[in-house]
């Protein structure tokens, strides 16, 4: 697994990294020479090294906090490896990591209003002090943390509870990389359901043998009719409740659709219907 962290400044990127590296053996990868304290990194001179050097060591465990642009990212996204972390946080207990650190560091501070502003600029781009800018949100934060396949929202303030936190999410679980196949299939519900035309409810299903799709369904009028969003069914147009001359309704469910679909005989023995609601 190769876990990339990338969020707001003082968010804790590096506290999980740390935190990977400390309790699951990860190992630390770096495009420059770390700031922070405990963390070792090795260095590597450009993100197709350091991305070779995961595929090559497939069998390991690595997280980086140095991915600064959409190619980068996207370079990484390609590999069926790799898992995207965002970490954000309060922007006042950002704030206050942020004095707290540099504090130790005996560095001259950012007041609170700069602070703000660079956040700003790295999530949208944007600096107030030349507002005509157009922002490039395609290499934003806010862009990249959009496409991220966890988001931990760090509002602690001992460590100690935020580690706890981290234990409790399951990082590492495998299943965040590949689904099984439970959790495929109604992946592929969900996706069905957004097909649905019914004005009533949302619903999708699919009916799988032997982790092979059968058929799928989604609700709304019969094939032929208008689709009940575009005023094919008069009872869900008016909008009466479940239970009032139901036999007024032309809608079918999504499990009737996809059991239509199938036919008897590919119904078959042991078939399961995933549904999503
Ligand atoms: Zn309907
Ligand atoms: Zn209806």
């Amino acid at each position: 697994m190769f876990i990339g962290i990338i969020g707001t400044p003082c968010s804790g990127k590096h506290t999980v990294a740390g935190w990977l590296v400390k309790e699951h053996n990860f190992k630390a990868l770096s495009l420059c020479e770390s700031k922070h304290d405990d963390f070792h990194p090795l260095i590597f001179t450009s993100a197709e090294n350091l991305l070779l050097y995961v595929t090559e060591n497939w069998d390991d465990n690595f997280v980086t906090c140095d991915i600064d642009s959409e190619e980068i990212l996207a370079s990484y996204r390609r590999r069926p490896f790799f898992l995207l972390i965002a970490v954000d946080g309060p922007v006042m207990l950002r704030y206050e990591r942020y004095r707290n650190r540099k504090c130790k560091l005996e560095k001259p501070l950012q007041s609170l209003e700069q602070f703000i502003e660079s956040n700003d600029y790295s999530v949208f781009q944007y600096s107030s002090k030349s507002p005509s800018h157009s922002p490039s949100l395609s290499s934003s934060l806010y862009n990249m943390t959009s496409t991220s396949d966890l988001t931990i929202v760090n509002t602690f303030h001992e460590l100690s509870c935020f580690y706890s936190h981290l234990a409790a999410l399951e990082i590492t679980n495998n299943e965040r990389l590949r689904p099984m196949w439970d959790s495929y299939f109604m992946y592929m519900a969900d996706l069905a359901a957004k097909r649905s035309n019914c004005m009533k409810r949302r619903v999708g299903c699919i009916l799988v043998r032997n982790h092979r799709v059968v058929a799928t369904g989604y609700n709304g009028t019969p094939i032929g009719l208008k689709n009940c969003n575009e005023g094919g069914c008069p009872k869900c147009n008016l909008g009466s409740n479940c239970g009032d001359k139901s036999d007024s309704c032309l809608c079918l469910h999504a499990e009737e659709n996809a059991l239509l679909e199938a036919g008897r005989a590919r119904v078959g023995e042991e078939s399961i219907l995933y549904c999503n609601t």
